[in-house]
């Protein structure tokens, strides 16, 4: 559970001799959280009942076990407004409500009850053996209030400075943002953007890609990919995929090449790269430009390198749904030449330079500093999160196995360390793809089908001229994938409610 610490709890534990510990709930399986805007008064409390001189010492290292929840002007002065008695009891009602925890811990539950506010008492946790916890009822697909705990009060405190400072657009948290990510990605340059989208389209434009050029790349991909390629007037020329990895088949790039042809733009779907070398092979013979779409792969590596550092270009997307999801809208590209550097700089301000002279024609793909802010401050989780979606893809492969489900369901395979799982895709033959979403969506699971129909079928993409069968493994990757629940929050016990759903519809059907 979300639990809220109350100060009446806190203030009687530190108390204690020694200070008793938070960690019994945390063995639990529960999240803790302290209102930041009560830790003056429970300071002061600590300190004149007992605590003396000495509270900050009791103070600082039970706060480094819990997160402290931040509230703002705004929300105090609601709590106010709303009037009664019991201020501090209805501060903390409306922090559970807004936060979307479980309950408040205190040993005064009275004054909750009238809230509309679950209030235990710390016994009713403590007695509750650790082997008995609620059923698991639900499986979203994405769960973000799960990861509050983690960079909530980090985030909101960058917002707030950003805010305070003045400097909205661009400037120092968007500078910061792109060295760290730079770094990160092993590239020696990134520019932060506004889209994922952006970041393809303006790698198209650097790269000079004119009217009429070809550019090479799946049908199975998020609509960005090919969408950007047409906005630029030129022509998307698409492959099939690989049936293992969804991602570009490079044996069949030779026969797609013309002469109009100019750049190669594999996409690293689900988390996982596409096989570059025999891209960045090709592309060297004949000269073409390589544009990843590293979107949803951001940390993955391919043969000792990352994503989005190998081609000219890589995009990166900051939606919130990526494994380094933003508050809204953004994205990066990074680059390995300071040319491209400059140029990916110059058209994100509309290619303005000096000011107010443009040379080329560029666009507003400018990133907020609010938004490079929220990114810079999640970051420092990414490592952590990629690795537990990974520990929970390697725990759904044993629990499918041991299941017996091998038979019925295709299983993601890691063709090229490391996969960072942005989606868990099983593999759901026979037509019966639909029909388990379905079931699973009854028992509240989550499943998505990325994508349900391949671009070349798309209706705005006919006149490209494919038709139905062009691209076999690409259609019968869209009539079978299904994404599981694959969050870095996700349970042990969350994963096996999905399993034995999966298995429930199996022996029905
Ligand atoms: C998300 C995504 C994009 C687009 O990113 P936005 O930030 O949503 O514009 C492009 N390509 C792929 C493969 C994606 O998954």
């Amino acid at each position: 559970m979300r639990l809220l610490l109350h100060s009446d709890y806190i203030i009687k534990t530190l108390l204690n001799e020694p200070p008793g510990p938070v960690p019994p709930f945390a063995e639990r399986g529960h999240q803790t959280w302290i209102l930041a805007s009560a830790l003056q008064d429970i300071f002061r409390q600590v300190a004149r009942e007992g605590g003396g001189a000495n509270a900050g010492k009791i103070l600082d290292p039970w706060i480094t076990q819990v997160s402290l929840l931040p509230l703002s002007g705004v929300d105090l002065t609601q709590a106010l407004a709303a009037g009664g008695p019991h201020f501090p009891e209805r501060v903390a009602a409306l922090a559970v409500e807004k936060f979307q925890l479980d309950g408040v811990v205190t040993f005064n539950p009275e004054p909750f009850s009238a809230l509309n506010i679950t209030a235990l008492h710390p016994r009713d946790i403590l007695e509750t053996k650790s082997g008995s916890p609620p059923p698991v009822t639900a499986v979203p697909l994405l769960d973000l209030p799960a990861s509050f705990h983690e960079w909530l009060p980090e985030v909101e405190h960058a917002l707030a400075e950003v805010t305070r400072s003045g400097r909205y657009i661009l400037g120092p948290q968007v500078e910061r943002l792109e060295k760290h990510l730079a770094a990160f990605c092993q590239s020696p340059f990134a520019v932060g953007v506004s889209s994922g989208t952006d970041a393809l389209l303006i790698s198209l434009m650097a790269a000079g890609i004119q009217p009429g050029d070809e550019v090479i790349t799946t049908p199975f991909t998020f609509f960005a990919t090919v969408g950007s390629i047409a906005r630029m007037g030129a022509v998307p020329v698409m492959v099939d995929i690989d049936p293992v990895t969804c991602n570009m088949d490079p044996g069949r790039l030779e026969a797609a090449l013309t002469r109009k042809t100019r750049a190669l733009l594999p996409i690293h779907l689900y988390g996982q790269c596409a096989d570059m070398d025999p891209v960045l092979d090709l592309a060297r013979q004949r000269n073409l430009v390589v544009i990843e779409d590293a979107a949803q792969a951001i940390g993955a590596d391919y043969k000792g390198r990352r994503a989005g550092s190998m081609g000219d270009y890589g995009c990166f997307s900051f939606f919130p749904t990526k494994n380094l999801g933003g508050l809204g809208d953004g994205g990066l590209v990074t680059t390995n030449s300071q040319e491209n550097y400059e140029r990916v700089k110059i058209l994100r301000v509309h290619g303005s330079e000096p000011k107010y002279y443009h040379q080329h024609i560029g666009g507003n793909f400018r990133l907020d500093a609010l938004q490079a802010a929220a990114v810079l401050a999640k970051s420092k989780y990414l490592e952590g999160w990629s690795q537990k979606r990974r520990d929970h893809a390697a725990r759904y492969n044993e629990s499918f196995a041991q299941a017996g489900l091998t038979s019925q369901l295709g299983l993601p395979e890691e063709v090229f360390p490391r996969h960072v799982y942005n989606q868990y895709v099983i593999r759901v033959p026979g037509g019966k793809r639909d029909a388990l979403r379905a079931f699973l969506a009854k028992r509240g699971v989550g499943g998505e089908i990325y994508y349900p129909l391949p671009l070349h079928l798309q209706k705005c993409f006919l006149h490209l001229g494919y038709k139905a069968g062009a691209f076999p493994v690409s259609e019968q990757a869209a009539a079978e994938v299904l994404a599981l629940p694959v969050s870095p929050e996700i349970t042990p016990r969350q994963q096996d409610y999905v399993v034995e759903n999966i298995q429930a519809f199996f022996k029905d059907a």
